[in-house]
């Protein structure tokens, strides 16, 4: 007799997990089964966020920016250090230690909420049955109510630079480094490209970043883009713009690569090159072809806005549905998935999410960006404040960037904030609450903010908004 639980999620990802402890929440009986195996062999459930994503490369950038400050920084403060170095391979392992921690932090709170771990491959069969394939090769068919596919994304490879895992590597590879590469270079300047080009030149490394579009980070509002585009230029990343990789050929000193950009062809030379151009749904081996899972063109499994497949009782979240690539967006479907199967009521309000990168300064944004919303004819306003006004910003010699919000003239509701700046990741959250609660301007202008808080920052820009700013001269 084959085994039945109320709930099956294949994927234990900050998608997949999430769906199980809340399915577990709802009182239903609950599978999670996992294929992650890190470097060492060894299973481990979290997915590509907790062990080749958001929590290691967080670790290393922590690190990464005390070592750059104590170098730069400390000396403004009146401090002086001498001799500082870093120890990589203890960078390193205390990376793997806040992995492992995370990682095993799951399997305590799926045995605190009585959900069944299985660490193996599992594959979605018609009539909601799911084979389960253990470590051990041994099989067994497991039956649901309800299944949650939650596999992720892996990287997008380059036929013009094929990953060899040593000099030419992933996002994955690039987490790893045992010593910091002399050149090193970036293809794409995306979120991963700068956030771990970020990690190498601060340690040291020369990096060049070859970006084939000719915008730069076309997703943000186009003043915190540029305003990024400056800073990195002057931490001294060499983001080369509209630059196409046309080879790379590795060798046993380093990588060869040539371009092309509007200026002709060039040869650089690196000792390691991480390959960062976007993710791609991983759904290999998921479900038998005779299910009925439809994939679009880009291979991302087809739902509804609820993140239903069209089966009964099937259900995907995280990266290998559509939206954006992030842990949040993917924890946030997981936990309306494992509601709507639980007979609740579930939804995720898609124009709320935030994105964030993690460089110096940080950048953050929720809602539309001032082209969006230029692009939808509705009359808009703008207000900006500088961190360079700020007090606290300026007492944690951070005075770099902005807060920008954008309100509507008809109705004044928030409809976008940007921020650049010191804690941009953190200071976001009250603006998503904002939009969430669909606040206007005039509501931010209202609420009292501590002083001196980088929080300000935002108070201020929506006095801007009506040119109502009391520390920055009003435009
Ligand atoms: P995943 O995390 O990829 O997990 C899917 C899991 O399912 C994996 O463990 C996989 O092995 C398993 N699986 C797949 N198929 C099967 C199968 N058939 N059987 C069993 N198991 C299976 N996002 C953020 O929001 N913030 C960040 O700061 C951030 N930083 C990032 C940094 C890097 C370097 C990278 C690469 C990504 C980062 N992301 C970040 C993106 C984030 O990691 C993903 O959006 C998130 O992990 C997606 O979650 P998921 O559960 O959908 O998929
Ligand atoms: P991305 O989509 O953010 O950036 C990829 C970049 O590569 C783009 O700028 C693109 O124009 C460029 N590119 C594409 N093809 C290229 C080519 N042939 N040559 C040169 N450049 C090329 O993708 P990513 O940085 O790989 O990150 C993948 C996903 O992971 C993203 O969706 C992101 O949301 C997620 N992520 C999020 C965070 C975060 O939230 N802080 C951090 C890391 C990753």
């Amino acid at each position: 007799m084959s085994e039945h639980f109320d709930v099956i999620v294949i994927g234990g990802g900050p998608a997949g997990y999430p769906a199980a402890l809340r399915a577990a929440q709802n009182g239903l009986s609950v599978a999670c089964i996992d294929g992650w195996k890190n470097t060492d062999g060894q299973y481990a459930f979290g997915g590509t966020c907790l062990n080749a994503g958001c929590i290691p490369s967080k670790a290393l950038l922590e690190s990464s920016e005390l070592y750059h400050r104590a170098q730069v920084e400390f000396a403004e403060h009146g401090i002086a250090v001498s001799g500082v170095a870093m120890d990589v391979a203890k960078m390193q392992a205390r990376k793997a230690g806040i992995v492992k921690a995370s990682t095993q932090g799951i399997l305590g709170l799926f045995k605190a909420a009585k959900v069944t771990a299985l660490q193996g491959h599992g594959r979605l069969l018609s009539g909601k049955r799911v084979e389960f394939t253990a470590a051990d090769g041994a099989v067994r068919v497991l039956t649901a109510a309800s299944v949650v596919l939650a596999s992720g994304s892996t990287p997008m490879p380059l036929r013009t630079a094929p990953f060899d895992c040593v000099r030419i590597v992933d996002s994955w590879g690039a987490l790893e480094f045992t010593e910091v590469p002399k050149r090193l270079g970036v293809i794409g300047a995306g979120v991963i490209g700068l956030e771990l080009g970020s990690v190498w030149r601060r340690l040291g490394a020369e990096v060049t970043v070859l970006e084939a579009m000719d915008a730069f980070l076309p997703m943000a509002d186009d003043a915190v883009a540029k305003e990024a585009l400056k800073q990195f230029k002057k931490q001294g990343l060499d983001i080369r713009l509209g630059a196409k990789v046309s080879g790379a050929t590795a060798g046993s000193t380093g990588v060869a690569v040539s371009y092309d950009d509007a200026t002709g062809s060039h040869a650089i030379e690196f000792d390691r090159v991480v390959v960062a151009i976007g993710r791609r749904p991983h759904t290999e081996g998921l479900f038998a072809d005779d299910v009925g899972i439809a994939l679009d063109a880009r291979g991302f499994i087809v739902v509804d806005e609820h993140c239903r497949t069209g089966i009964e009782g099937v259900y995907a979240v995280g990266d290998c549905v559509r939206g954006p690539m992030l842990a949040h967006k993917g924890k946030e479907e997981g936990v309306m998935v494992a509601d709507l199967a639980a007979g609740r009521w579930g939804h995720v309000n898609y124009g709320t999410i935030p994105s964030v990168i993690y460089t110096a300064p940080e950048m953050a944004w929720v809602g539309q960006t001032e082209a969006q919303v230029k692009a939808s004819g509705r009359a808009y306003k703008v207000g900006s404040f500088p961190f360079l006004a700020s007090g606290r910003a300026r007492a944690m010699e951070a005075a770099n960037g902005f807060v920008k919000v954008i309100a509507a003239v008809d109705d004044d509701s928030l409809l976008g904030v940007h921020i650049i700046g010191p804690m941009a990741g953190e200071l976001i959250a009250e603006a998503v609450l904002a939009l969430e609660y669909s606040a206007t301007a005039e509501d931010l202008q209202r609420t009292i903010h501590a002083h001196p808080t980088l929080s300000e920052a935002l108070h201020e820009a929506a006095l801007a908004a009506d040119k109502r700013a009391i520390d920055y001269p009003n435009r």
